[in-house]
């Protein structure tokens, strides 16, 4: 999206996918969910933040999470996501960004995540600085049509809205 020197409100997707693996911790927007299984990635795989990362730098203007955290840089091997986060927020504070509202939907076949909705959520708000009413949290099952069962994955969409708090001279 073009950047106006007037502020207002920004929004773009995001989307991430990662296998599940034994020996691998699952981590959901920053929260450890108790599992058997993990994402498999160079960081630790939180595909729900990945998401989130890609869709506030598309909304942002700025370059996409492979651009500014490639996973050939040794930097960001096994790195909470969080950290990323922390990163792409700094960038678009420079910018004048602030988050306004996000909306995620996760597909996965294993496990059954929505008892941890209201933690994760919990987390998100503090990570992104707006209240948990502003974040919407869902997951649907592949039924086996995307991901077989030998083969389990996990992906998320993110839609993400940024808001411009004021003129930013710099653009
Ligand atoms: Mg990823």
């Amino acid at each position: 999206m073009v950047p106006t020197s007037k502020g207002g409100l920004f929004f773009a997707l995001g989307f991430d996918v990662h296998p599940l693996v034994e020996g691998r911790k699952l981590y959901l927007g920053g929260v450890e969910i108790p599992y058997s299984k993990g994402a498999l990635g160079h960081s630790d795989g939180d595909v729900l933040l990945h998401s989130i990362i890609d869709a506030s730098l598309s909304a942002g203007g700025l370059p996409d999470i492979g651009t500014l955290f490639p996973d050939t840089d040794p930097k960001y091997k096994d790195i909470r996501s969080t950290k990323l986060l922390e990163e792409a927020i700094t960038l678009l504070k420079r910018k004048n960004f602030t988050y306004y509202q996000v909306d995620l939907t996760l597909v996965l076949d294993e496990p059954r995540i929505s008892h941890y909705y209201q933690r994760i959520k919990a987390e998100l708000s503090v990570l992104l600085g707006i209240p948990p009413e502003r974040i919407g949290l869902k997951a649907r099952r592949s039924e086996g049509v995307i991901f077989q069962s030998e083969r389990p994955a996990i992906a998320s969409f993110a839609l993400v809205v940024l808001e411009k708090i004021h003129n930013d001279v710099t653009l």
